[in-house]
């Protein structure tokens, strides 16, 4: 379950990565999609942890395979919702097309929103600083947390390992955007790569966002998306 010091995996394989950063402060990365919420909090009491003792819940974008466990957690802890200004409203309107819940057949609860972000701010998170950067493309408002100390990059749904992306075809997607993400993403200095879906990358995570934005630079080019 940990797979970086102080910072476990707490969700099922089959479901979105949500992350638990265990410092001074206690928070979680992403929700996940609510079918495993038991099975996260018994993992949460295995860490060590305490319900009561979660503060904030960072959304990397308001897709429901992140956000869904939050009617979970925000009712059974005293944690906060964060989540980009750009993709706040999706949340608190329970708004079924831009957090794609009516592609999962689900209609979502309204869901209330502590905290909006902006590129650039720090969240201290104890010995971990997290800086927001906004990464639009696979949604209007999606993030990426950076730890620069640790070369450390949360990559939500925006980049995954191996040269693969987000979709940039959703409602509230842009390809031309998403390109500019990696581009941003391309020139942060990335050992750890923690992605909103599959395995964990711990060593030259700039290699993978490099060549996901090769991929997707070249298929802009050719015309294909
Ligand atoms: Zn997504
Ligand atoms: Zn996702």
């Amino acid at each position: 379950m940990e797979v970086f010091p102080n910072i476990f995996r707490i969700s099922h394989q089959t479901d979105s990565n949500v992350y638990l950063i265990k410092s001074q402060k206690i928070i979680l990365i992403d929700a996940g999609g609510g079918q495993f919420n038991k099975l996260m909090l018994s993992n949460i009491k295995k860490i060590g942890i305490l319900p009561k003792d979660i503060e904030l819940i960072i959304h990397t974008h308001c897709h429901y395979d992140h956000i869904a466990g939050d009617i979970f957690f925000l009712k059974n802890t005293p944690a906060k919702a964060a989540i980009h200004e750009l993709d706040a409203e999706p949340l608190t309107k329970g708004n079924a097309i831009r957090t794609l819940a009516s592609l999962f057949l689900r209609t979502p609860e309204p869901i209330k929103v502590d905290l909006l972000l902006k590129d650039g701010q720090i969240i201290n998170v104890g010995d971990f600083e997290l800086e927001v950067i906004h990464t639009p493309g696979h949604s209007r408002g999606s993030i990426c947390l950076y730890e620069r100390e640790l070369k450390l990059l949360f990559s939500g749904d925006t980049v995954f390992p191996g040269g693969s992306f987000g979709r940039a075809d959703l409602p509230g997607g842009n390809f031309k955007d998403l390109v500019n993400s990696l581009l941003k993403l391309a020139k942060l200095n990335v050992m750890v790569l923690l992605p909103g879906h599959g395995s964990v990358i711990t060593e030259n995570g700039n290699n993978h966002i490099r060549s996901s934005l090769e991929m997707a630079q070249s298929l802009l080019e050719e015309g294909l998306i």
